[in-house]
């Protein structure tokens, strides 16, 4: 029984209980009515209509007797990981990522759709061919389906940095975005920026698993930045913490779509790539592309490459100080080579309280990555809100 989760015995409690003895049998299965009352601190008769419910949903499966000490055989109880499922999805302004994941953050589908625009009246009914695609590849009853959670790039409502530049959605800000997708989908919908689902994902299933405490820099098309603090995500008053891409490291510095000079989007970003390339006759659209200019050496990549960590370094060095973060973890839409090269050329700011001698992790490593990150963890945000007992919630 994981520390900190107890179930009380009243009526209001009693959703609580139920994730209480679900996160239970799914870590100690087999497990037995009597055991479960016992270790859940729950009454015998809670747990029966606990169970009965829980069977009755498919989320717990019956799996025979077994004889105790004494008395009759006790039916036995496993958790079933496919009793329920959550699809993810990603919205970029050139792509939509979906996947499906069953309970036990099993990825049953993927699928990556080009788009020419994401404008809600094009991307609203493309999500929802992919939601009913996902379900059907998969074969599962459409009861199954725990609600979708949909990733976007921040930041949400109307803010002075709502039409900021390349990595902003076309036609969002002045609509209700939750309310949009419920009524098209007809399912629970959780809304999440981009950094902070991709921050999730890597705690789930990737590099981050057994870290609570840790910063995500994601490289979208532009930058955001996903903190999680004790296991929770931080998400500030309106879902925008983490704008970091906005965030000047430049004093008079090169001209941003925001309307600053000098923000680290305009340094660091897979756009400004693009942008300081094209004036040497070179495209990178693909992560290929990126790949194969490093892998050439191009002295114009490289140059930029440079500047780029640099910028980055004073950002990394910020974020260091404001959460003392156990690492920063790189990730996102950058190909590994990037990144890889990125920390490489990192000088991090040797005042910071992440310099210090007892590290056992480097200050700064690059995530599992991969383009279904931040679709992988809304997915995996839904499945902890509908399983996770709220006192041991995990991001
Ligand atoms: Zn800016």
């Amino acid at each position: 029984m994981p520390i900190g989760a107890i179930g009380g015995n009243a009526e209001r409690n009693r959703d609580h209980n139920q994730k209480v003895v679900l996160e239970y049998v799914r870590a100690n299965e087999p497990a037995g009515r009597a055991e479960i009352a016992k270790s859940c601190s729950l009454s015998i008769q809670a747990v029966s209509n606990i169970t009965a419910v829980l069977e009755e949903q498919g989320l717990l499966k019956p799996d025979g007797h077994r004889t105790g000490v004494r008395g009759k055989p006790a039916l036995q109880y496993r958790f079933n990981p496919d009793g329920a499922c959550a699809v993810g999805v990603e919205l970029r302004p050139d792509a939509i990522v979906a996947t499906l994941m069953n309970l036990s953050g099993e990825v049953a589908f993927s699928k990556h759709q080009f788009i020419d625009s994401a404008h809600p009246e094009i991307a609203v009914p493309l999500i929802v061919d992919l939601v009913e695609e996902a379900i059907a590849v998969t074969k599962r009853p459409k009861s199954t389906l725990l609600g979708v959670g949909i990733v976007m790039p921040g930041p949400f409502g109307e803010t002075a940095l709502t039409s900021a530049g390349e990595a902003v959605l076309p036609g969002w800000s002045e609509i209700n975005t939750q309310q949009v997708f419920q009524d098209a989908l007809g399912y629970p919908v959780l809304i999440e920026n981009d950094a902070t689902a991709a921050a999730v994902s890597e705690r789930v299933a990737g590099i981050a698993k057994g870290l609570n405490n840790f910063c995500f820099i994601y490289f979208g098309t532009g930058i955001g930045l996903g903190v999680v603090s004790k296991g929770h995500a931080q998400r500030g008053a309106f879902g925008n913490a983490g704008e970091i891409g906005h965030i000047i490291t430049q004093a008079g510095g090169n001209l941003c779509a925001c309307g600053n000079k000098g923000c680290l989007e305009t340094y660091a970003s897979r756009f400004a790539a693009k942008q300081h390339m094209k004036q040497f006759g070179i495209n990178l659209e693909t992560g290929r592309d990126f790949a194969q200019v490093l892998k050439d050496q191009d002295p114009n990549m490289l140059n930029w490459m440079q500047n780029a960590s640099a910028h980055l370094s004073q950002v990394i060095g910020i974020v260091e100080n404001l959460y003392d973060p156990q690492t920063v973890i790189l990730g996102g839409a950058l190909p590994d080579i990037l990144i890889d090269s990125l920390i490489e050329h990192l000088e991090l700011p040797v005042g910071s309280v992440s310099n210090r001698d007892d590290r056992e992790i480097a200050r700064v490593i690059r995530g599992f990555s991969g383009r279904e990150t931040a679709a992988i963890g809304a997915a995996a945000m839904i499945i902890h809100q509908t399983i996770t007992p709220s006192n041991l919630t995990l991001a």
